[in-house]
């Protein structure tokens, strides 16, 4: 029998219960992840948004790194704002320490402080389909400042790419969870596996 389809939301910290209600609303089992068993259970895993520098403490404390690294060898991870962040393979601003899944560069609070946080839409271009229109919240997010040629941008905003593909990864400076439109998490579900969960429920 198939393996069900099983999702998990890091759950140490940040934006997860949104996550958990959208898929929940495309009859995907979204689970909170805590721990590397819970990991191993998953067939993806979403790291919300959030605050980095407060992840990568907890990431120590719960020793969710490693796992995390190997987890993103097999299955896809997206990363939502903070989330993209701890995926980055540099950050700036200031630099810290990061997972090194994704080959790009992020500089954090790009656009300001939390007062200076926005919504805009802008197309987003998901491979084989054609633009769609999004809504994009922006919340103290990073900018993507540089990026290796295999990385994909799907979207971007004032000339800055704000969703990405690399492989199976998906990267998002925006929160996805807080429009709308369920594109992007239909996306990442077929990205994990789940073509026929993602499209029946259109
Ligand atoms: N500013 C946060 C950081 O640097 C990210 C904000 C967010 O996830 N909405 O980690």
């Amino acid at each position: 029998m198939a393996e069900p389809m099983r999702i998990g939301i890091l759950a140490l910290q940040g934006d997860v219960a949104l996550h958990q209600a959208r898929l929940a609303k495309l009859s995907v089992e979204a689970v909170p992840v805590r721990g590397a068993d819970e990991l191993a259970a998953c067939r993806g895993l979403i790291i919300p948004g959030g605050e980095s520098t407060t992840f990568l403490k907890l990431l120590e404390a719960y020793a969710l790194g490693d796992p995390l690294v190997a987890f993103a060898r097999e299955r896809p991870l997206w990363g939502v704002c903070a989330g993209s962040i701890l995926m980055a393979a540099q950050v700036q601003n200031p630099a810290q320490h990061a997972l090194a899944i994704l080959p790009i560069t992020v500089r954090r609070n790009a656009y300001g402080r939390q007062n200076e946080s926005f919504i805009a839409t802008f197309p987003l271009r998901l491979p084989g389909q054609g633009a769609l229109e999004q809504e994009g919240v922006f919340i103290r997010a990073p900018q993507v400042v540089a990026w290796q040629p295999e990385v994909a941008v799907l979207a971007e905003y004032g000339g800055t790419p704000v969703a990405l593909q690399y492989g199976h990864h998906l990267a998002t400076t925006f929160h996805p969870e807080l429009a709308e439109a369920e594109t992007m998490h239909r996306h990442f579900l077929a990205l994990c596996g789940g073509e026929r969960l993602a499209a029946s429920s259109a």
